[in-house]
């Protein structure tokens, strides 16, 4: 009808816009914006832990303060740090400037005479580095890499929490615990429908950041007794941190739902792209770099002893720049090293055949549907499903069971074949991925083009870019909810249970945000202000 139509073009166009907003006029709210009072409780020190890795690398906010402790120190702390800031820069760069970033290296921190020579090494390493200013080798330049962390990890890391910086640094991770509600955002169109309610766009206020909401019906969850699974679905999202999987920033409740606030993927999913613009399937190079991300993704849930279980090209989402994410972590399962399940889990036409043998497994099945979703982006059809084939899943069982992948569709080429036929091994043991403990599927000649480094660090183009000013999402009025949920009443271990869902920010995101968003130093400049006004009124 005309008046959906209506109300559809203007929730895209009020979308559309926040995406654009103005970064000026967002600075007149943080005027009234203030870093919590420095508290220097035991609760908040014990909670923020000990651990070198979290406080000093993993934590934005924590990385940023460690470094400017750093360089505010000595020069050899300073030294320290900009060893690796340019290791770090020599690892991504190509040709020329590869050229030039190591000789950069070699001149300022192994000469003896240079005044950022890396006088902190002792012993054996000190040799290394001796020994580095005559000949370039990269494996033993790795080793100073090491050392250098080593070093920064002892004493320097211990002065660091005596310093200011770490002071402020839990002035921040106080701002951190604040509790989040709806208001903290403002609400945009609706972009899918889940099973326990819709997913909207929304946009923090105070910094502009857009994410996607997973809204879920509290009524609807306990009617059905899925309680337990939104939960693990949370606890599963807030673990992990890639550039390739859909990440948690917020968890948190009101009256009727439990919010999940994660990355907006507003390029449309994978599915789409193969089967709804006019040509069906993609071209290859959009298909190596999908698989490149998809596979990175997959490798960092295992390496966390996730296993994902519903890899299909609609559970892949792309951003606006065009690189893609995996979604939906649902069905996904936390499995500890040598523990194996044999639930049936998946959807029919991408599960691997020890599922459908009831065999038990472990991560080889993300494999084989890798295997099915790489076959499908070539082909836009399963290895034993036609596309729109009506057919019973117990003949698609079969199928998986007894035939041999056939690859008639022309876009296959040898590499794309040869990759496929190695994912879609029957038996778990001969799989690409699962031969060996380091088989690795980033070595075949598939992904000869792309070079992980750079591709994990953000740093390579994306073969297609989506449109600025089109919503890659059905229109609103097909998205509408029209389930009704009778009355249901909620006694105290529900509210517990909501309670423990409802933990607000997860840390690595919201320090992202808030160092994007340039709030981070905003605020820190007011403190600073704040605290020397005060001296010297003194
Ligand atoms: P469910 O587990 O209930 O199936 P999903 O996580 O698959 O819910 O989300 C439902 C739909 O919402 C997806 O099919 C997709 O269209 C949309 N969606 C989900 N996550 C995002 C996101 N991060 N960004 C944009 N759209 C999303
Ligand atoms: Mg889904
Ligand atoms: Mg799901």
């Amino acid at each position: 009808s005309n008046l959906h139509g209506l109300d559809n073009l203007v929730a895209n166009t009020a979308y559309l816009k926040a995406q654009n907003i103005n970064r000026y006029k967002l600075r007149e709210h943080w005027i009234f914006l203030s870093l919590p009072k420095p508290k220097m409780s035991s609760d908040l020190q014990a909670s923020v832990g000990r651990n070198y890795e979290s406080l000093c690398e993993q934590q934005p906010i924590g990385r940023k303060l460690f470094q400017q402790f750093l360089l505010a120190s000595n020069s050899q702390y300073m030294v320290a740090i900009e060893f690796l800031q340019e290791l770090s820069d020599w690892s991504f760069a190509e040709n020329e400037a590869r050229e030039k970033a190591k000789q950069r290296i070699l001149t300022k921190f192994f000469l003896p005479d240079s005044s950022s020579f890396l006088s902190y090494l002792t012993g054996e390493e000190a040799k290394i580095c001796k020994a580095l200013s005559n000949k370039f080798d990269e494996v033993m330049l790795d080793e100073l890499r090491k050392a250098t962390r080593d070093f920064l990890s002892g004493k320097p890391f211990l002065e660091y929490q005596e310093s200011p910086f770490f002071h402020r640094f839990l002035q921040w991770k106080e701002y951190e615990k604040q509790k989040i509600n709806d208001k903290y955002f403002y609400e945009f169109r609706t972009l899918g429908k889940g099973g326990f309610g819709e997913v909207c766009a929304v946009q923090v206020k105070h910094t502009g950041q857009m994410y996607a909401c997973k809204k879920l019906d509290k009524r609807c969850l306990k009617k059905k007794g899925c309680e337990r699974l939104a939960l693990l679905e949370k606890r599963i999202l807030e673990k992990v941190n890639s550039l390739f999987i859909v990440n948690l920033a917020y968890a948190y409740d009101n009256k009727t739902h439990l919010c999940l606030v994660m990355d907006l993927m507003n390029g449309g999913d994978l599915n789409f792209h193969i089967y709804e613009l006019g040509v069906r399937g993609m071209c290859m190079e959009r298909v190596v770099y999908y698989a490149a991300q998809i596979t990175t993704g997959i490798l960092h849930l295992h390496t966390l002893d996730i296993v994902y279980r519903d890899m299909k090209p609609e559970n892949v989402l792309l951003d606006a720049k065009g690189q893609c994410r995996l979604s939906d972590l649902g069905l996904a399962i936390e499995l500890p090293k040598n523990q194996k399940v044999c639930q049936k889990a998946g959807t029919t036409g991408y599960m691997a055949p020890e599922i459908l043998r009831k065999e038990s497994y472990r991560t080889s099945v993300d494999w084989w549907s890798l295997g099915c979703t790489i076959y499908e982006m070539v082909a836009a059809r399963l290895p034993f499903k036609d596309f729109r084939e009506k057919v019973q899943n117990d003949e698609v069982t079969r199928r998986t069971l007894e035939d041999d992948c056939k690859f008639e569709h022309k876009n296959f080429d040898d590499s794309s074949r040869d990759l496929i036929r190695c994912f879609l091994k029957k038996k778990a043991v001969f799989r690409l991925g699962c031969r060996n403990s380091n088989d690795d599927p980033r070595d075949h000649v598939f992904f000869k083009s792309i070079n992980f480094r750079c591709l994990e660090a953000g740093l390579v183009d994306p073969p297609w870019v989506p449109k600025s000013n089109v919503v890659y999402a059905k229109d609103t009025d097909r998205l509408m909810d029209t389930s009704a949920v009778e009355d249901i009443k909620f006694e105290q271990r529900d509210e517990e249970f909501f309670k423990l869902f409802s933990t607000g920010a997860v840390s690595i995101q919201w320090q992202k945000e808030m160092i994007n968003s340039g709030l981070f130093d905003h605020l820190n400049h007011k403190e600073n202000n704040y605290n020397s006004n005060k001296e010297s009124s003194t």
